[in-house]
């Protein structure tokens, strides 16, 4: 039978493999080669490897997590300002027009990198980035009882 802390002790192992095989977790350590941008105690940025436009940045917290659920919320004042340094200069040294900040959570979701990140995307011309279609709701009340479902989850 499995002992009270082997489920915490296998949960622990799992991170720290997922740690060793993540490519960003590498990159921030400087184990694995990047174009850096920024940095801080907590925060690295980089250029993407294969960039939407030229310029295209990306900005992650050092300590390893999956996807945006996994972030201390503490950290958000520090990547909101990492992002507007980081947005100001490449929109500056570009001549970009506008800039996207984009961050996918899951495969579903375009997410590749199982390590968070926030693309930083130098923006020149409308057309050349699809965003998402525009749909629909069915009625006002569909809208309105799934904003009271949503409402309810969160606990207000
Ligand atoms: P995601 O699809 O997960 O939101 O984005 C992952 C991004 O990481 C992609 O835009 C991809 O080009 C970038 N990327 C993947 N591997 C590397 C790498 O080794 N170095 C750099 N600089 N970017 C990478
Ligand atoms: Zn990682």
């Amino acid at each position: 039978m499995q002992k009270a802390g082997g489920a915490r002790e296998s949960i622990a192992a799992d991170k720290e493999t997922a740690m060793e095989s993540c490519i960003f977790c590498g990159i921030q350590a400087g184990t694995i080669p990047s174009a850096r941008l920024y940095e801080t105690d907590n925060l690295y940025a980089f250029l993407d490897i294969a960039p939407a436009n030229k310029g295209h940045a990306l900005l992650i917290p050092r300590t390893h997590c999956a996807d945006i659920l996994g972030v201390d919320p503490a950290l958000g004042r520090e990547v909101l300002e990492a992002m507007q340094r980081i947005a100001r200069a490449v929109v500056s040294v570009t001549g970009a027009r506008g800039f996207n900040i984009i961050q996918n959570n899951g495969r579903v979701a375009g997410q590749e990198v199982d390590h968070l990140h926030w693309h930083i995307i130098p923006r020149f011309e409308r057309s050349e980035m699809p965003l998402w279609k525009q749909g629909a709701y069915e009625s006002q009340e569909e809208m309105n009882r799934l904003a009271t479902a949503i409402r309810v989850q969160i606990g207000i």
